[in-house]
């Protein structure tokens, strides 16, 4: 059976063309729908499915915590699955981040950070700072706040009126940009551009920094620039603006750490977490913030936010057992090993396909960007429809990949590959030979 998607009763963010089948289950890197065609979760979903489907100690503990209690309102009760995820969750950041607010998805995640940030500039004397400058393109999420320090036109045009739009910066695209990532002056170059960002807006107005450490679906799993990362802190340090990473789709493992931004020497004040904290398990996000900067709001009649199910025991017990497994099974080291092989495997791609521009990303987050000309970097012509062609040559081949339009939204067309973290070699060429074929079918089609 499929749905016509365009028609069904529960309408979708994303109006796909195709028609979609009805999915029944899933298991590791696999999904079946009910007709019993299986697919390999080629992007965990939207990067969300880090440690695989229906794993089973995941599903004991919200069993055993759904025999307990599933609710219990934050304003009247601490509970165990809360306290214990908190805890396992500031044990993975940086020295000093150890306090955790939970909500139930990325958006909610990134305005519960600008909030924080903002109420601790009231709390301190600074109430002139309240602009959040981000990059341009990037996606921080739908919700109006979070919108507006989202980089990306198409979806933020229509809203402007009901919004504060926030200062931007260019993301560090250095391919794009045909510089070295490699350079330390590269780094140093997008770096300046916040500098001369902040000092044009006035520092004193500036509240934070807003940056995913490695890009995702804005961008393509961007790496940021050798030094960006640690100028960027600088720079923030220097002029009083809080630094808040979006850890939603780098988060969660598959760079390695539990927090992408853990692989530079750059702690954030404020990280907004979710996707893979709940792992497709459960709504769950969260905040982890400093421990000073949270006193000081508490301190101050407190933090004026929260949403209902935030800290459910149900979501919290699930996202536990989600670290205990990646601890318990390697499977941020295996995102690493594995991820360096496939991504080993995605540049060979570019001997066969000339379309293909660029190969980029770390451990699990991995991307390629199709382009007119390797050389110019010049992308495809929207009508040429690549990356919707490609992503459906390859889900007719069993295989999910996941993809944007890239840099801001209207021209240019990445592909990215993100299987769960417990992805094995052997299947790495199962997703290999499934992309091969709809590469190949997109180029014999196109003739590029
Ligand atoms: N931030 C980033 C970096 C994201 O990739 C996303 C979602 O794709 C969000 C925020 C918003 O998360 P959600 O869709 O859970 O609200």
């Amino acid at each position: 059976m499929t749905a016509d998607l365009r028609n069904a009763k529960s309408f979708l963010f994303y109006q796909t063309e195709h028609p979609r089948p009805v999915l029944d289950r899933a298991e590791g890197i696999y999904m079946w729908d009910q007709d019993g065609n299986r697919f390999i979760d080629g992007s965990s979903g939207a990067m969300v499915c880090n440690i695989g489907h229906s794993n089973p100690h995941v599903l004991d503990a919200m069993r055993r915590q759904m025999e307990k209690s599933t609710f219990g309102y934050r304003l009247h009760f601490v509970t165990e699955a809360s306290e214990s995820l908190a805890a396992k969750m500031c044990e993975h950041a940086w020295p000093g981040m150890d306090r955790v607010f939970f909500v139930s998805g990325g958006s909610e995640a990134v305005e519960s950070a600008m909030k924080l940030a903002r109420q601790h500039a009231v709390a301190t004397g600074q109430g002139s700072r309240w602009k959040v400058i981000s990059r341009w393109p990037s996606y921080h999420g739908c919700t109006l706040g979070a919108l507006a320090v989202t980089g990306y036109d198409a979806l933020t045009d229509p809203f402007t009126p009901m919004m504060q739009v926030m200062p931007k910066v260019p993301a560090p695209t250095a391919w794009l940009d045909g510089l070295d990532p490699d350079d330390p002056a590269t780094g140093a170059h997008y770096a300046a551009m916040l500098e001369a960002k902040i000092i044009e807006e006035g520092p004193e107005t500036v509240l934070a920094f807003l940056v995913e450490p490695v890009g995702g679906a804005s961008t393509g799993a961007l790496v940021p620039p050798k030094g960006y990362m640690e100028a960027v802190r600088e720079i923030c340090t220097r002029h009083g603006v809080l630094l808040i990473h979006d850890e939603v789709m780098s988060g969660g493992g598959r760079l390695g750490t539990l927090y992408g931004g853990r692989n530079w020497n750059a702690a954030p004040d404020i990280m907004a977490v979710s996707k893979g904290f709940g792992a497709g398990y459960v709504p769950l996000g969260a905040i982890v913030a400093r421990g000073d900067l949270v006193e000081a709001v508490l301190a101050k009649g407190g933090f004026l936010h929260g949403f209902t199910y935030a800290g459910n025991p149900l979501a919290c017990a699930a996202g536990l057992a989600v670290i205990e497994e990646i601890e318990r099974q390697g499977m941020m080291q295996n995102s690493l090993s594995t991820g360096a092989l496939l991504k080993a495997e995605l540049v060979k791609l570019m001997d066969r396909f000339p379309f293909i521009g660029d190969v980029r990303g770390m451990g699990m987050l991995l991307a390629f960007e199709i382009v007119a000309d390797r050389k110019t970097r010049a992308p495809l012509a929207p009508t040429v429809k690549a990356f919707d062609r490609i992503v459906e040559a390859a889900y007719r081949r069993g295989l999910i990949v996941y993809s944007r339009r890239s840099r801001g939204g209207y021209s240019g067309d990445h592909i990215l590959v993100a299987p769960p973290m417990i992805t094995t070699p052997a299947q790495v060429g199962e997703i290999m030979e499934r992309l091969t074929g709809a590469l190949a079918e997109f180029a014999a089609e196109t003739g590029l």
